[in-house]
């Protein structure tokens, strides 16, 4: 099975062209597998190397980019354990970050409670000012009545010594009356 191209470029037709045409030719050889080609051909029907600089240099091309690849390959691996080296410097900076990051976060969280803790403990404190001021008001008031009680007692005090000063002369009069009378 083969294709029309390799049967008209093949090594049938050409050499027998050029045997036929020119006895005293110059004999070619394949720059790549030394074996006998025709003149001016770009390319052996051998080994297919090509004839002239550029195929040359088209066949080494592969090998020549691939020390190229294997330089960069090389290269590679050294910027990839440096970028590696650096990314592990940068994770480490930013787990530091995140944690200082946190740890202002922590602190604000704290500073806001404890703000809003000490708000409500003024409303407490005022509140418990004024139930202080209402208490203090009704001791005072609860002192006046027991002033005013106190007064009250004092004066019914002072009556009773005096009816009992009275009712002390008088059973002593009325003593005096019944010795008399005895
Ligand atoms: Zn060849």
């Amino acid at each position: 099975m083969e294709g029309p191209w390799e049967g008209t470029m093949g090594e049938q037709n050409q050499p027998k062209k050029e045997d036929a045409g020119a006895p005293l030719k110059q004999i070619h050889f394949c720059n790549q597998c030394k074996l006998e080609i025709a003149e001016g051909a770009k390319k052996c029907h051998h080994c297919g190397s090509g004839q002239n600089g550029w195929s040359r240099f088209i066949q080494i091309a592969p090998v020549f980019m691939i020390g190229v690849a294997i330089v960069q390959v090389i290269l590679g691996f050294g910027q990839l354990v440096l970028g590696r080296s650096l990314l592990l410097e940068t994770k480490r900076e930013r787990v530091l970050a995140s944690n200082a990051l946190k740890r202002a976060e922590q602190a604000e969280y704290t500073a806001i409670s404890v703000a809003k803790n000490l708000d409500k403990i003024q409303v407490k404190v005022e509140g418990q000012a004024k139930t202080i001021n209402l208490i203090t008001t009704k001791v005072e008031a609860q002192a006046k009545t027991i002033d005013v009680i106190t007064d009250r007692v004092k004066q019914k005090y002072k009556e009773m010594l005096h009816i009992g000063g009275k009712a002390t002369i008088g059973v002593e009069e009325s003593g005096e009356h019944a010795g008399a009378k005895d």
